[in-house]
C-alpha cells in the first residue's frame, strides 16, 4: 500500500490548513520536551513567527535513562493544546505505547511514532485505526524495507495519512548523534509516495550541526523538517545541546525556505 507502483501520485498528509507533502516544507518546531506552560509559550510565538506551522515537543519521552525526566505526561498534552490554541500551530507529539494512544491522539493533531518504537507492532497496528496522521520516523538501525514495512502496518489497518521521517542512523561514527541518512531519501521517494521529512536535531545531535543538515535537507527536497528550539537550551530538561537558540531558528527557516524556492 506505500508503494509508489500501488499509487503513483504523491500522497498529501493534511491538518486543517496545513499540508506536508505538496510542495513548501512545513517545519515543525519546538523543545525536546514540554517543561512548563511558559516555556511553550514563549517557544511556540517565537517560532510560529519565523515560519513554522506546526508545534513539536513531547509530553511521553523515551529516555535512555529511568532516571531521567520522563516528561509531563498528560499535563504535558494540555500545554500543547494551549499553545495550540494561543498560536494556531498544530501539534506532533509522541505516543509511547497503546495504554497512552487515545489520550496522546486526542490532544494531538500528528502523532509520533519515535525511533525505539518503529517495529512496535502493536503501537503501529493501533496507530493504523488512529483518526489522525502518523508521522513514523526510522528505527535507528532500519533498512529502508523495514521502515516502510512499519508504515505499511499503520495502512494496512485503514490510515493512510503517514509521514515519514528520516532522524539519522546508528554508524561508526561518533562525531555526530546519528548519521543523516540523506541518499536514503531519494530512495524513499521512488519507492513511496508517502512524504518525507529529516530530524536534523536528532540527526546531528550538536547545535552546531543542525543547520548545515537542515539546508542539506533542504536541498533534498524534503516535505518538512523538524528541528528543536529551546528558549533556555542550557537549562533544558533534555536535549539541550541540539537544541537551537529560537533567533537560530529563525535565521535557518529563512534559508531553508530559499533554498527550496532555488531547487
Ligand atoms: C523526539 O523527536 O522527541 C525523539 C525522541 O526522537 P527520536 O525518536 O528520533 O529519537
Ligand atoms: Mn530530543
Amino acid at each position: 500500500l506505500v508503494s509508489r507502483e500501488t499509487k503513483p501520485e504523491n500522497t498529501v498528509v493534511r491538518m486543517g490548513g496545513v499540508a506536508i507533502g505538496e510542495g513548501r516544507p512545513v517545519l515543525m518546531a519546538g523543545p525536546c520536551a514540554v517543561e512548563s506552560l511558559e516555556q511553550c509559550m514563549a517557544i511556540g510565538k517565537s517560532v510560529k513567527e519565523s515560519g513554522a506551522e506546526m508545534f513539536r515537543g513531547g509530553a511521553f519521552k523515551p529516555r535512555t535513562s529511568p532516571y531521567s525526566f520522563q516528561g509531563l505526561g498528560e499535563e504535558g498534552l494540555k500545554i500543547l493544546a494551549a499553545v495550540r490554541e494561543e498560536t494556531g500551530l498544530k501539534i506532533v507529539t509522541e505516543v509511547m505505547d497503546n495504554e497512552t494512544f487515545d489520550l496522546v491522539e486526542e490532544y494531538s493533531d500528528m502523532v509520533q511514532i519515535g525511533t525505539r518504537n518503529m517495529q512496535n507492532f502493536a503501537l503501529l497496528r493501533r496507530a493504523g485505526l488512529a483518526k489522525k496522521p502518523v508521522m513514523l520516523k526510522r528505527g535507528m538501525s532500519a533498512t529502508i524495507e523495514e521502515w516502510l514495512m512499519a508504515a505499511e502496518y499503520i495502512m494496512e489497518r485503514g490510515n493512510d495519512q503517514i509521514v515519514l521521517c528520516e532522524r539519522g542512523i546508528r554508524t561508526f561514527a561518533m562525531h555526530s548523534r546519528n548519521t543523516l541518512d540523506l541518499s536514503a531519501i531519494t530512495v524513499v521517494r521512488k519507492e513511496s509516495h508517502l512524504p518525507v521529512i529529516t530530524d536534523p536535531s536528532h540527526a546531528g545531535g550538536h547545535r552546531c550541526q543542525v543547520g548545515p543538515l537542515a539546508r542539506a535537507s533542504a536541498a533534498m527536497g524534503v516535505d518538512g523538517m523538524m528541528i528543536e528550539v529551546h528558549n533556555d537550551p542550557a537549562a533544558a530538561l533534555s536535549d539541550g545541546g541540539q537544541s537551537l537558540y529560537p533567533h537560530q531558528f529563525s535565521k535557518l527557516a529563512q534559508q531553508i525556505f530559499d533554498i527550496h524556492d532555488l531547487v
